[in-house]
C-alpha cells in the first residue's frame, strides 16, 4: 500500500481504499502477504542493484525497501540497531515480506479519513502473512506492528 499523496498522479490503490473506507465504511482491512513472494523477490533484487526490466514493477516494490529497513533490525555489539545487508535479507526473504506488511500497515494510516476512523475504534486494520509452505497463518493484534503465528 503506497502512502497517501494526493497530485497529478492515478492512484488506484488510493482510490480502492478511500471508497471501502469512506463509502462502503468497511470495518476491517486485511494486508494480506504471503511466503515465496515475486514481488518482494523482486525488491531484493532491485536493493541490490537489479533493476527489473520492466515499466512500473520497479518502483512499485522498491516502495516497500523503507519499510524493511525500518523493520528488518539487528542487534550490534553495543546493543544498538543496525540495517541488516541485502545478502542477508536474500536469504531471509520472509523477513522482508512481513515487513512490508508492517509497512503497508504504516502507510494507510498516513491516509487521514482512514486514520481518523481507526483512531475512534471504528475500523480494525490487520497484517496477514501466509506462510505457503506450511500453511501457517501469522497476523498482527489489533493496533499492535508485530506479527506472529496465529494458533
Ligand atoms: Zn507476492
Amino acid at each position: 500500500m503506497p502512502p497517501y499523496q494526493r497530485g497529478a498522479a492515478l492512484h488506484g490503490m488510493g482510490a480502492a481504499i478511500e471508497y471501502a473506507v469512506r463509502d462502503l465504511k468497511v470495518d476491517h482491512i486485511v494486508v494480506l502477504g504471503h511466503g515465496h513472494c515475486g514481488g518482494i523477490k523482486a525488491l531484493l533484487n532491485a536493493a541490490d542493484g537489479h533493476w527489473p526490466d520492466r515499466d512500473f514493477i520497479g518502483d512499485w516494490v522498491a516502495m516497500a525497501l523503507g519499510a524493511c529497513k525500518h523493520y528488518v533490525r539487528d542487534d550490534d555489539a553495543e546493543g544498538g540497531r543496525r540495517e541488516v545487508s541485502i545478502a542477508r535479507l536474500k536469504a531471509n526473504p520472509d523477513l522482508v515480506e512481513r515487513a512490508a506488511i508492517l509497512g503497508s500497515l504504516d502507510n494507510l494510516m498516513t491516509y487521514p479519513w482512514l486514520a481518523a476512523r481507526v483512531e475512534a475504534g471504528d475500523l480494525v486494520i490487520h497484517g496477514w502473512w501466509f506462510d505457503i509452505e506450511s500453511g501457517d497463518l501469522w497476523a498482527t493484534e489489533p493496533g499492535r506492528r508485530q506479527l506472529l503465528p496465529v494458533d
